[in-house]
């Protein structure tokens, strides 16, 4: 059997990793794992750590290693990750890329890429504040740069409500951003001292950025 691929996209909000990562899911069949999604799965369920995590989320800040870590170790165990994982918005402390890696080792496991999206921040105070998804199949749009074809209905799915994040506005995107220089993106040293990470510009279209990260994920599959 071959061992599952994990892949990490890192990158400030903004930077189109959840939308790389489905893209990626569709192409190479994995999976996408958005800690930022499981903490809002656990928000509306008004669980013990949602309700905990709910006031950081709103304010921008980040929610507790032992939250993210308790959610992520128990989405993992789940079966359909046997053919391996995109990781979205996680790691995003020491902490967390350094349980990770004790994590994978447990089974075997490596991070096989980890693939740094590279944006200018002030690009994405606009690019966050004006989208929203299907709230059907989660497909992502924006006011300015992406409608569906017809108005209020979705492209993939046909669906006709859609919703926004309540932490997707201008003030709090500056403060996600604070927080992801602060405490993320040193991680990327930290993954190119390990010889896994890859850089591509992510300023271009969506199309562009999916054929190179897609000839990224070809090469490290195979191994
Ligand atoms: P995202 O959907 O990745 O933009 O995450 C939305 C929010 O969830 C972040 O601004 C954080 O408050 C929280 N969050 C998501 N992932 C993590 C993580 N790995 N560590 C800490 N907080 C996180």
């Amino acid at each position: 059997m071959t061992t599952p691929t994990v892949l990490i996209l890192l990158g400030p909000p903004g930077a189109g990793k959840g939308t790389q990562a489905r893209i990626l899911e569709e192409d190479f069949g994995l999976v996408q794992l958005s800690t930022g999604d499981l903490l809002r799965s656990a928000v509306a369920s008004g669980s013990a750590a949602g309700q905990q995590a709910r006031a950081v989320m709103e304010a921008g800040g980040l929610v507790s290693d032992e939250i993210v870590l308790a959610i992520l170790k128990d989405r993992m165990n789940q079966p359909d990750v046997a053919k391996g994982i995109i990781l979205d918005g996680f790691p995003r402390t020491d902490r967390q890329a350094a349980d990770l890696d004790a994590l994978l080792a447990t089974s075997g496991q490596r991070v096989n890429a980890a693939i740094s999206l590279e944006v200018d921040d002030e690009a994405m105070v606009g690019r966050v504040a004006g989208r929203y998804t299907c709230g059907g199949c989660g497909e992502g749009y924006h006011d300015t740069f992406k409608q569906p074809a017809t108005a209020g209905v979705c492209d993939k799915c046909g669906g006709t409500a859609f919703k926004r994040r309540a932490d997707d506005n201008a003030e709090t995107v500056r403060e996600r951003l604070k927080a992801y220089h602060a405490q993320t993106a040193p991680l990327i040293t930290y993954y190119e001292g390990k010889g896994v990470l890859q850089r591509i510009d992510a300023m271009g279209d969506i199309a562009a950025i999916r054929q190179t990260l897609g000839g990224i994920v070809a090469g490290v599959s195979a191994h």
